[in-house]
């Protein structure tokens, strides 16, 4: 888990000074000034602070149309909320299996495709890039949006680009397990300034009063209360600056454990992007392997994390929402033999493979240690 420090302790100790804790342009402008700071720093052309990922992604979606009768791509390994998101904006989600990367696999994705898939959601998992690059092509063939659900990548690069800026918009989350954190919290970025609009528009249904608005000529419409506090917002802009080195850091560690590990002849996971790679996995030829080794400190076998394989969301598969008439499923037009959660190659590849903790926490030697003792 991510710590916080002093200066955290200090910017929200500025702020109680102060006292205005909502974020309007009559306090410090905590929020706003977060955001120009994470534009910059990820390269978007906009980035707006959310009170989480979840409702960054629901945000996401409705900044994007879509909507009832609408299919989106999900990967059958993320946190529920990918998927969960995808049904509070009314549509259903088609669950895609994932590859030796432990991302979403590209080929799967196109056989999944039906004249209903109206968007995707590729998720960065722990810290791994997905294929962007086939993702985009085939995005742009299909008409499909692309909305990254880059929580567990929050500075993380794809041959160059930022986890979270490649389609028409990306998704951060700031809970405590990820990369930065302010408790909870998330971004919305993108290059589109009518997404960013409506975004704005979805996070916050006090819009219509404001003279911030999203200056655009659509009307506003009925939106949510997704923002963020000034101390949200203080603890963010502290923790951003933290981050490059972070990340700087996790980059050296995914060295010194894929030297070691390879060195040894170990099975590691083929990544999108290994010159910026800050996560490591191993894939064995067997699950018993796989047990044995995830045994081990410093390591996890991702499938018994389980609570993000698709097999354990329980609400989804039993396709139950808050009040009946308002369940996608009633609407999708699925063909009751088609089965969206067949997704048996992402368990078999799940229970066989671990993921290593790179001890970010903890100075670069001990990750050294940890990295020989793997390999001896
Ligand atoms: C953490 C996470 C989310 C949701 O983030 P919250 O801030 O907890 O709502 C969404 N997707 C993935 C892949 C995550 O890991």
């Amino acid at each position: 888990m991510v710590k916080l420090g002093v200066r955290e302790w200090l910017a929200v100790g500025r702020l109680f000074l102060n006292g205005h804790l909502l974020r309007t342009d009559d306090g410090l402008r905590l929020c706003r000034r977060f955001e120009a700071e994470l534009a910059k720093f990820t390269g978007a052309e906009h980035a707006l602070a959310v009170s989480s990922g979840t409702a960054g992604l629901i945000c996401a979606l409705q900044a994007c149309g879509i909507g009832p009768g609408d299919e989106v791509l999900v990967p059958a390994y993320t946190w529920m909320a990918t998927a969960g998101a995808v049904l509070l904006v009314g549509a259903v989600p088609v669950l895609v299996e994932i590859d030796e990367t432990l991302t979403m696999d590209v080929a799967d994705l196109r056989a999944k495709l039906t004249q209903r898939s109206r968007a995707v959601i590729p998720v960065h998992m722990i810290n791994r890039p997905c294929d962007m690059d086939a993702i985009l092509a085939l995005a742009r063939d299909h008409g499909l949006r692309v909305i990254e659900d880059a929580s567990q990548a929050v500075g993380v690069r794809y041959k160059g680009r930022m986890c979270g800026t490649m389609g028409d918009a990306g998704v951060y989350s700031f809970n405590q397990h990820k990369n930065m954190t302010c408790g909870e919290g998330g971004a919305i970025l993108t290059n589109d300034s009518q997404i960013h609009a409506r975004a704005l528009n979805a996070h916050d249904m006090g819009l219509a009063y404001r003279s911030d608005g999203p200056g655009s000529n659509t009307p506003i419409f009925v939106g949510n209360n997704y923002r963020i506090s000034e101390i949200q917002g203080a603890i963010l802009r502290v923790q951003l600056s933290k981050l490059r080195r972070r990340i700087d850091g996790m980059k050296r560690r995914v060295g010194a454990f894929d030297r070691a590990l390879r060195a040894a002849g170990l099975p590691i996971a083929p990544h999108h992007d290994r010159d910026d790679a800050c996560g490591i996995a191993l894939t064995f030829a067997t699950e018993d392997a796989a047990i044995a080794f995830g045994r081990q400190r410093g390591v996890r076998r991702l499938f018994d994390n389980s609570k993000h394989i698709f097999t354990e969301w329980h609400p989804i598969l039993d396709r139950r929402m808050s009040h009946p008439d308002q369940n996608p499923w009633a609407w999708a037009n699925v063909a009751p033999d088609r089965d969206i959660n067949h997704c048996p190659r992402t368990l078999d590849l799940l229970r066989r493979s671990c993921a290593v903790n790179l001890m970010i926490e903890r100075p670069l030697f001990v990750a050294q240690i940890l990295a020989r003792r793997l390999a001896a």
